[in-house]
């Protein structure tokens, strides 16, 4: 039987969350079971096995849902209040709003300001100097955005 760890969240008092890390074998990748405090509901997390470093191509299975752990970081860093500027909404996170330029007059981009810990995409512009929402560098897609100085815009689809 692997180890449990009982993880409390710096609170003693709460009724942990059991955790175990399983090792891989031949037949199945290596994975992280968390069953809830309360009951026999678990959540089962399979990391990527070969990270590449990349949160675009790296992927994170969560209780049999496939997805890159960039995607994880857009749904799963707001609710646990890491990174997070602004607040989930109905349709999903962050809004889409009209930003205009800090210093290009008129320059107007209709979309949503990302925040730290988000992963930049190609699509994605940024508040140039020249006063224009300029795309993106080609070097900085895939980076994670690490602080608020500049302001990173996803055009939102029309
Ligand atoms: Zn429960």
């Amino acid at each position: 039987m692997p180890k449990i760890t009982r993880v409390y969240g710096g609170n003693q008092d709460e009724l942990p969350l059991r955790v175990t890390h399983r090792k891989g074998n031949k037949k199945k990748a290596p994975s992280i079971r968390a069953k809830c405090p309360c009951c026999a509901e678990a959540v089962v997390i399979f990391p990527e096995s070969r990270p590449t470093g990349n949160p675009q191509i790296d992927s994170v299975e969560i209780n049999g849902v496939h997805a890159s752990v960039a995607q994880w970081r857009e749904l799963l860093l707001p609710i646990l209040g890491i990174g997070s500027i602004q607040t989930l909404t109905i349709r999903g996170i962050g809004m889409n709003k009209l930003h205009t330029h800090p210093v290009g007059a008129g320059k107007n981009l209709f979309g949503r300001r990302l925040k730290i810990g988000e992963v930049l995409q190609k699509i994605d512009r940024l508040d140039s100097p020249s006063g224009d929402w300029e795309s993106i560098p080609g070097t900085l897609v895939g980076k994670t955005i690490k602080n608020n100085l500049k302001i990173y815009i996803r055009p939102a689809a029309i």
